[in-house]
């Protein structure tokens, strides 16, 4: 069975103290459940990575990044290198957000790349993808996700180096949350493709995160479906009781 990786994405919010102060937060409650069955990351902006993962220190609670270059160094102004986000503490990157894929105009082709960028650094890279709701309107809902993620998925992918993130882009931050039928239905379609791709064993083992208005009163449903292994989770990420609030249904 596929023990459940609660992740928070803080995306472009929050100064210094507030991180501070989230992180803590995070990590004396899991600290006062260390046996909870499930993995919990946070992904805060880059300059605040420094200063979370001393406050998360000793919590069992991990550190992610949101983004990464595909190259180890060198020219390339404003971007991280995957080696340096593993020195700063990180053990994961969220790779391929919608929101990177619209304001960064991100392709497949790119992800991919930072994904197996990530892996040579030994980073967890938390892979996403999702429908339009006029891609979902228009049925073309598997097969985008399908395409997605095969576009996405470097060589090597393994369920120990990478964990698929499906998140509906119309639920992102509109409180539109997906039914549990729609998230089942997806993530089944996901874990079929994965066989394909990188075989049932893997596919087997692989966790596949929902995101998009997960709050603590939807999470439970959709955690507790068979090919929902987490969540990955915005807004609610940013309050210490709502995200652990989540994070207590595994
Ligand atoms: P919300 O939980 O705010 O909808 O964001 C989801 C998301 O995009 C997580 O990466």
């Amino acid at each position: 069975s596929r023990r459940p990786l609660i992740a928070g994405n803080w995306k472009m919010n929050g100064l210094l103290a507030d991180a501070i102060a989230l992180a803590e937060g995070v990590a004396a409650k899991r600290k006062s459940q260390p046996d909870l069955a499930c993995d919990m990351l946070v992904c805060p902006p880059f300059p605040l990575l420094g200063a979370v993962a001393a406050a998360l220190a000793g919590s069992g609670v991990a550190l992610g990044a949101q983004d990464c270059h595909a190259k180890v160094s060198g020219a390339h102004t404003g971007d991280t290198s995957p080696a340096l986000l593993k020195d700063v503490g990180c053990s994961a990157v969220i790779l391929g957000h919608s929101e990177r894929r619209t304001d960064h105009a991100e392709t497949d082709a790119q992800v991919k790349a930072k994904a197996a960028a990530a892996h040579a650094a030994g980073l967890l890279a938390i892979v996403c993808i999702g429908e339009t709701l006029a891609q979902r309107d228009a049925g073309q809902t598997i097969e985008i996700n399908k395409s997605q993620l095969k576009g996405s998925l470097p060589e090597g992918a393994n369920a120990d180096n990478t964990v698929i993130a499906y998140e509906p882009v119309w639920a992102i931050g509109t409180g539109r949350v997906a039914t549990p039928e729609q998230a089942q239905e997806v993530h089944a379609a996901i874990r079929a493709e994965l066989v394909k791709l990188i075989g049932e064993s893997e596919a087997g083992k692989m966790r596949i995160l929902y995101g998009g208005s997960m709050k603590p009163e939807n999470a439970a449903q959709l955690i507790a479906l068979p090919d929902v292994d987490g969540g990955l989770i915005g807004g609610a990420a940013l309050k210490v009781e709502d995200f652990w609030a989540i994070a207590r249904n595994c």
